[in-house]
């Protein structure tokens, strides 16, 4: 089975940032991914942005895949944006039910991610090659794994093709989670989300909040670099490559980078891997 690998990217918010994406995909570029992604802000804090970065991703050549997230979004919004990517020749999509905005009551017309992939399906048959996300330490607000793992199946049942997982530093908890998955039937490919390590401070207010442990080792390891940037990328590109290295051995179907828009680390990544 061939692998695929992917990038992914938040749409930038100045001139400035254009301009740095553009530089980061020009790099990232010579690695051949089967796509680009570009998030979505919830609630509609980004969705010019995205829509603005995969026109110019596909403009240059390369299929862009816009993330999609319903949560607070009417049926209307979704149909319309779902024509104007069909019109941009988009393929593909990370479907998703999007973190709910503080302050939110209203969900709005689609609860959960299934919900979307549903309607995504029905409206356009097999246009789109849809994408879900997958969470090998379960998502923070599932109620059980149990629970979790049901949602999982539930987006499959829907129509998604494939799934791009949170980040994680335990291989195992992501075999585990496939086993988990494959026991009830599911078979499509889960390829793990893969978040290199640049600042401390940064990944771990992020991980908290989206359910990701750092194993305490690492935790402690990277705490007492204190400022030391370059101790703690050095580590990082270690811990990660290997991370990366078992990932690949043990089958999974290719690997999907969430870049923060730069394509250092990624590059380092990719040329110790050997890909
Ligand atoms: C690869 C990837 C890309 C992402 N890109 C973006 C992005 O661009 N923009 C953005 O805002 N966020 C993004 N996120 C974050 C994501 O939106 C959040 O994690 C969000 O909280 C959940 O979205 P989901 O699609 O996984 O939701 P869902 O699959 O709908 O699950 C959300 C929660 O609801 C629970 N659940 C599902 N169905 C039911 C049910 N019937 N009853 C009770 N509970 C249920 C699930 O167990 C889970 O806890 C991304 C995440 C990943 C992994």
């Amino acid at each position: 089975m061939s692998q695929t690998f992917s990038f992914e990217f938040f749409p930038p918010k100045t001139p400035e940032g254009v301009e740095k994406l553009r530089n980061t995909r020009r790099q990232l570029a010579q690695f051949k991914p089967a796509f680009f992604s570009v998030t979505f802000g919830a609630g509609g804090t980004t969705q010019e942005g995205t829509l603005a970065a995969v026109r110019e991703i596909q403009a240059e050549g390369f299929a862009a895949a816009p993330h999609l997230s319903c949560v607070g979004a009417t049926r209307a919004n979704v149909a319309e944006l779902l024509q104007i990517y069909r019109n941009e020749n988009i393929h593909r999509i990370v479907a998703l039910r999007g973190d709910i905005p503080s302050g939110m009551v209203e969900f709005g017309e689609f609860r959960y991610a299934n919900e979307l992939v549903e309607f995504i399906r029905r409206e356009h048959g097999d246009w789109f090659h849809i994408e879900v996300a997958a969470y090998p330490e379960y998502h923070p607000q599932a109620r059980s794994a149990h629970d979790d793992l049901a949602n999982f199946v539930r987006k499959a049942q829907a129509g998604a093709n494939s799934a791009i997982t949170q980040y994680f530093f335990n291989p195992d908890a992501y075999f585990a989670f496939v086993d988990e998955v494959r026991a009830r039937g599911v078979t499509l490919p889960i390829v793990p989300g893969i978040m290199p390590i640049n600042n401390f401070s940064q990944l771990a207010r992020f991980s908290d909040s989206c359910g990701a442990e750092i194993p305490r080792w690492l935790r402690l390891k990277l705490q007492s670099y204190g400022d030391d940037t370059a101790s703690i990328k050095a580590l990082g590109l270690d811990v990660i490559t290997d991370l990366c290295r078992k990932l690949l051995e043990g089958g999974a179907p290719g690997l999907h980078f969430y870049t923060l828009n730069a394509a250092g680390n990624v590059s380092t990544i990719w040329q110790r891997l050997g890909l």
